[in-house]
């Protein structure tokens, strides 16, 4: 068996060790002759026409779709699933309650922990939860939460949104593309790799140490990807490297971004590093809510097909005020295996009240404020994106009822948790060392566990999940040899 597994390795390193232009040719090959599972099938090419069309329809016809849409899914959860069957009744409203949009607001909206304390009463009658793809949602707001999707149809839907975004300036969906906001290759440990099926560069935003980020600017240089997509943090760390050493990349037709807030400032600098406009969008691994910035740059349109999007007050009353904060509730539409009607995120937004010129009706998002930026730093100053924690799919998230992270000086961290019942102190610091450890090395980090009996959270009940004292300067950082 030795033999084989060496072979393999063998095999698998010399493919990885081929010339970019090799490796690109032998791809377009394999995309001729092996067609990509998603985008190729009906259901997806179905799906994505339906879109095209759609962004086009007037607000009334997309209300209209939507009304059709919200109706379904609330007989279909009063009908098939636990939760909502009991909540609703317990409430006395009825399907048939919903006659126009804005009788959404007959529902009570749910929170992370509804779902957490009660979640297999979310799974419809007769779906099996072994079947389902287990999504571990994480971010800068609260503790881990699982979602249940359908691998398929959770993928097509996604994507489908993504592409229509993408496609807003003249990319094809096959062109190339880099991407900044993953891992590509623990096997091989290099920091760059290229997904043949998708066309697609893939530079690792785990280990961004100056000589790895030279490297990615010569694989860019080599590859010229049309558009770059990743997480703002770490196309601004990238980006900072550009301006610092000077360098230009190949023209970019836009940077595409999502899964944390894009900040003012952020924007400005990715903008001015990369050479191009950025194309924002909003989403969260809940699935509950979408919103893209178009062409004109003018905020964020709500994907409507995509569910019904609110912005609730601290009373949740709705607001449709411009230039208000609010928090953001969505109902989406397409996960049947696991559906979250008025499901509360801790992300703050705000309405423009204007119209895109686009010609695209659908209302828009001024901005989203939620998600603050946030980063470790390393005893080295490197820095590190606190969603890289969020990588894993490790128990040990659901023993922990509550956390915050601290930290005060360089390379040391307080982790304060407020664990759930049954386990123990000892338990739960091993498990989490060791998760966390895969993200966080020892020589750059040292963790202090503190478990205590509540958190302190902000005046709008929101629980920061890094309290950051330290002031965080870029320059600095890539000076010291990061
Ligand atoms: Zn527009």
């Amino acid at each position: 068996m030795a033999g084989i597994s060496l072979t393999l390795n063998d095999i698998w390193g010399f493919r990885k060790s081929l010339p970019l232009p090799v490796r690109r040719a032998a791809g377009w090959v394999k995309r001729q002759v092996s067609p990509h599972w998603l985008w190729e099938s009906k259901k997806f090419k179905a799906y994505f026409d339906f879109l095209q069309k759609s962004q086009w329809w007037s607000l009334e016809e997309t209300k209209s779709f939507q009304l059709e849409q919200l109706q379904e899914l609330v007989k279909f959860a009063y009908e098939k699933v636990p939760y909502y069957r009991r909540v609703y009744k317990e409430k006395k409203v009825h399907p048939s309650d919903i006659k126009k949009l804005e009788d959404i607001q007959l529902l009570p909206s749910i929170t992370k922990d509804d779902v957490r304390s009660h979640i297999d009463e979310f799974i419809p009658d007769g779906v099996d939860k072994s079947t389902l793809r287990v999504w571990v949602t994480g971010g800068t707001s609260g503790i881990p939460l699982k979602v249940y999707q359908d691998l398929f149809y959770s993928c097509m839907i996604e994507e489908a949104f993504s592409l229509r975004q993408r496609l807003w300036t003249d990319y094809k969906q096959y062109d190339r593309k880099a991407t900044l906001n993953r891992d590509p290759n623990k096997r091989t440990k290099k920091c760059w790799d290229f997904n043949n099926t998708e066309n697609e560069l893939i530079l690792s935003s785990f280990d961004m140490t100056e000589s790895n980020m030279l490297e990615f600017a010569h694989v860019i240089k080599d590859f010229k990807p049309r558009i770059m997509v990743g997480y703002p943090s770490a196309l601004e760390v990238f980006g900072r490297f550009l301006i610092r050493n000077n360098i230009t990349l190949p023209p970019l037709k836009g940077v595409f971004c999502g899964s944390e807030a894009l900040f003012p400032g952020q924007r400005a600098l990715i903008e001015a590093a990369y050479n191009c406009d950025m194309f924002p969008s909003y989403g969260m691994s809940e699935r509950v809510a979408d919103a893209t910035e178009c062409e004109k740059h003018c905020g964020y349109h709500i994907s409507m097909e995509y569910g019904v999007f609110e912005l609730l007050d601290e009373n949740l009353e709705p607001i449709t005020a411009p230039d208000v904060d609010g928090v953001v509730v969505g109902t989406g539409f397409h996960n049947n295996v696991m559906p979250l009607i008025r499901y509360q995120m801790f992300d703050i937004g705000t309405y423009s009240g204007e119209t895109c010129s686009c010609g695209r009706s659908a209302p828009m998002i001024k901005e989203f404020k939620g998600r603050v930026r946030e980063y470790f730093v390393g005893k080295s100053g490197k820095l590190m994106p606190l969603q890289l924690i969020w990588s894993g799919r490790h128990p040990v998230w659901s023993k922990i009822r509550e956390m915050q992270f601290v930290q005060e000086s360089e390379g040391e961290i307080t982790a304060k948790i407020v664990r759930a019942p049954n386990y123990s102190d000892e338990e739960v610091t091993r498990e989490l060392r060791s998760e966390v450890g895969k993200v966080m090395s020892e020589d750059d980090f040292r963790i202090d566990f503190q478990f205590v009996d509540h958190m302190a959270l902000t005046h709008r009940g929101k629980l920061n999940f890094l309290d950051q004292k330290l002031p965080i300067h870029f320059e600095e950082i890539a000076k010291s040899g990061n």
